[in-house]
């Protein structure tokens, strides 16, 4: 029998389908050919069942939502003390690619921004294979099927990243920096190229949810410490400068990226994620906010409402 969720995620998709504001990212020359008109939402449950409605099967590449899966693959490879050390948890309040380093150490604000993302990236353990690929593999863990790279994604950022590469030499400069910095960026780019689902991302996003156990598996792919920590920076930073409005409104640790997919945990419960390529000022999916919004009110997400 057909899940009585289907129908009301279906509503979801079918509801905001009005919603058309936004801008498709442009700097990245891929995903301005994006097709704009794009929608679909999917959730995990902590027992690893996936619903899914709208365009499931449409692959997107993860961007800054591979941010909080870097961070807890390099917290798994260096234990958390030492990632904290390089790498901050202070909302920096700022745009995600905002040249924003710490005055005093020139250390990264946060994980979640791009100077951050691409000092953790470093942080990655090759271990006999490159660090993207040991990443993806970590991904292909949660998702429980082999996520591969968008190369054409991949190529066209590589083209148009002045502004990482800048912000990879000033880490470099003052130390901030674990390896080379034009080989880390192109493994960062890698990494924002990984090419998935909503339903991929909606598995990876009740792992966190799951306190780091892969809710089919049973792998243990992250430390319930290390767990936290994610959750943690995600909620207090994985929204950019609209952080604070998205926890006053929505209330759940997030992530967004610029090809327009949004990834939500609520402990203990559920992971979500939306997906539609147009942007809002803060570089945030503007139909995949709307989408969460009604999740977060209709499913009673918000971590800070009673009972
Ligand atoms: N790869 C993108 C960048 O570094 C990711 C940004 C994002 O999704 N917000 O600019």
């Amino acid at each position: 029998m057909r899940s009585p969720i289907l129908d009301y995620l279906d509503e979801v998709v079918a509801d905001t389908a009005h919603i058309d504001s936004g801008v498709l990212a442009d700097y990245i020359p891929e995903l301005a050919a994006a097709d704009p008109g794009r929608a679909a939402v999917a959730l995990c449950t902590v027992g690893g069942t996936v619903y899914a409605s709208g365009e499931t099967h449409h692959e997107f590449s993860i961007q800054s939502m591979s941010k909080p899966f870097a961070y807890a693959l390099a917290i798994e490879d260096n234990g958390l003390d030492h990632v904290v050390e390089c790498v901050g948890v202070e909302p920096s309040g700022e745009a995600f690619n905002e040249l924003s380093l710490d005055p005093d150490t020139g250390k990264p604000r946060n994980p979640m921004i791009n100077a951050g993302a691409i000092a953790t990236h470093a942080l990655i353990r090759p271990d006999g294979a490159l660090p993207v690929d040991r990443f993806l593999g970590y991904l292909s863990r949660m998702a429980e099927r082999d996520i591969a790279l968008d190369e054409a994604v991949a190529e066209s950022e590589l083209a148009t990243s002045s502004r990482n590469l800048g912000l990879a030499y000033l880490l470099h400069a003052s130390g901030n920096l674990a390896s080379e910095p034009r080989q880390t960026v192109e493994g960062y780019v890698r990494q924002c190229a990984a090419s998935v689902t909503v339903s991929d991302l909606a598995l990876m996003a009740s792992t966190l949810a799951n306190g780091g156990i892969q809710p089919n598996t049973g792998e243990r792919l992250l430390s319930r410490k290390g767990c936290r920590q994610v959750l943690s920076v995600m909620a207090s930073c994985g929204m950019y400068d609209a952080a604070g409005n998205w926890l006053t409104n929505v209330g759940i640790p997030a992530k967004s990226g610029v090809s327009g997919g949004i990834i939500g945990v609520l402990p203990g419960q559920v992971g979500v994620a939306v997906f539609s390529p147009r942007l809002d000022e803060h570089g945030n999916s503007a139909r995949g906010i709307a989408m969460m919004d009604r999740l977060s009110a209709d499913l009673e997400l918000h971590l800070m409402e009673a009972g």
